[in-house]
C-alpha cells in the first residue's frame, strides 16, 4: 500500500471522478475526507465503501466557492484527522452557453466553484502542510482549459486559471516539501459527460485517437501516482489523460 498512514481530502468526492479518486486513495491505504455540497447519500456511500476497506472516512460537507464554509470544513477535518497530507481539488461544474448568450451569473458561478474553490480549499490547508513540511496537492483541470471549446468560455477560463495557479504554487512551495500538480482529463464518462447530446458525443469520439471516452478510474490512477512516493519528483506538471485528443 502506497499511502498507508496518509490523510486526504477530495473535493467533490461524492460522484464521478472525485468518487473514483477517493476510493483509489483509500485502496492505497489513505484515510479520506469526502467533500460534497448536495449529494449526501452519494457521499455516505463513498464513505461506507472506504470503511469496508478498513480505512477511516469522514464526510466533509462544504460549498467550495464559499470561503468561510471551506474554512469551517478544514477545521473539522483537521480536528478529526490531526493533519492533512493530500488535497485533491476536484469539485467542478460547467454551465455551457455561447459567449453571446452567456450571462454574468453563469460566468461567476463557474469561476467561483472551479477557480475560487481551488484557491479556498488550498488556502485553508496550506499553513498546516507548510508546518508539517509535507503536502501533496493535485488540481483537476481539463483538456478544455488547454484547447478551449465552443460554448465553454467560462469553463475553459476557469481550468486554464487553475493550471496557471498550479505552476505558480509549485514554484512557491517546492522548498517546503509540498508538490502541486494538475491532472487534465479529456472526456470522461461521468454525469457531466452524460449531459452532452448523442450527436455531439459521436462527433467528439471521432476526434479522439483512442476512439473512446476515459473512465474516472483512469484519472484516479494518475492522481494516486502523483501523490504517492512514485511521484515525489513531479511538481508543476499538468498530466494529460485524454486518449490522445491533444498532442
Ligand atoms: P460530476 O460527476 O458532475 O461531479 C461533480 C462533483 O463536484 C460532485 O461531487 C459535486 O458534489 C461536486 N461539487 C459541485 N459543486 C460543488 C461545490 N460548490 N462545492 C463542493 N463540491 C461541489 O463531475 P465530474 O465529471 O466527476 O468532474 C469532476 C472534475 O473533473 C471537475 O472539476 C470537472 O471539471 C473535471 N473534468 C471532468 C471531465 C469529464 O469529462 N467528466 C473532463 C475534464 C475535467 P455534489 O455531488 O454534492 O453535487
Amino acid at each position: 500500500m502506497k499511502l498507508k498512514g496518509r490523510t486526504a481530502l477530495v473535493t467533490g468526492g461524492s460522484r464521478g471522478i472525485g468518487r473514483a479518486i477517493a476510493l483509489a486513495l483509500a485502496e492505497e491505504g489513505a484515510d479520506v475526507a469526502v467533500n460534497y455540497v448536495a449529494s449526501e447519500p452519494a457521499a455516505q456511500d463513498v464513505a461506507q465503501n472506504i470503511g469496508k476497506m478498513g480505512r477511516r472516512a469522514i464526510l466533509a460537507r462544504a460549498d467550495v466557492s464559499d470561503y468561510p464554509d471551506t474554512f469551517r470544513m478544514a477545521q473539522d477535518v483537521l480536528r478529526e484527522f490531526g493533519h492533512l497530507d493530500i488535497l485533491v481539488n476536484n469539485a467542478g461544474i460547467n454551465s455551457d452557453k455561447t459567449f453571446v448568450k452567456m450571462d454574468h451569473a453563469s460566468w461567476r458561478k463557474v469561476l467561483s466553484i472551479n477557480l475560487d474553490g481551488v484557491f479556498n480549499c488550498t488556502k485553508v490547508f496550506i499553513d498546516q502542510m507548510i508546518a508539517q513540511g509535507y503536502g501533496r496537492v493535485v488540481n483537476i483541470t481539463s483538456v478544455i482549459g488547454q484547447i478551449g471549446n465552443f460554448g465553454q468560455a467560462n469553463y475553459a477560463a476557469s481550468k486554464a486559471g487553475v493550471a496557471a495557479f498550479t505552476k505558480s504554487l509549485a514554484k512557491e512551495l517546492a522548498g517546503k516539501g509540498i508538490t502541486v500538480n494538475a491532472v487534465a482529463p479529456g472526456f470522461v464518462e461521468t454525469e457531466m459527460l452524460a449531459a452532452i447530446p448523442d450527436k455531439v458525443r459521436n462527433k467528439l469520439l471521432e476526434q479522439i485517437p483512442l476512439k473512446r471516452f476515459g473512465t474516472a478510474e483512469e484519472v484516479a490512477r494518475a492522481v494516486v501516482y502523483m501523490v504517492s512516493a512514485d511521484g515525489d519528483y513531479i511538481t508543476g506538471a499538468e498530466v494529460s489523460i485524454n486518449g490522445g485528443l491533444l498532442m
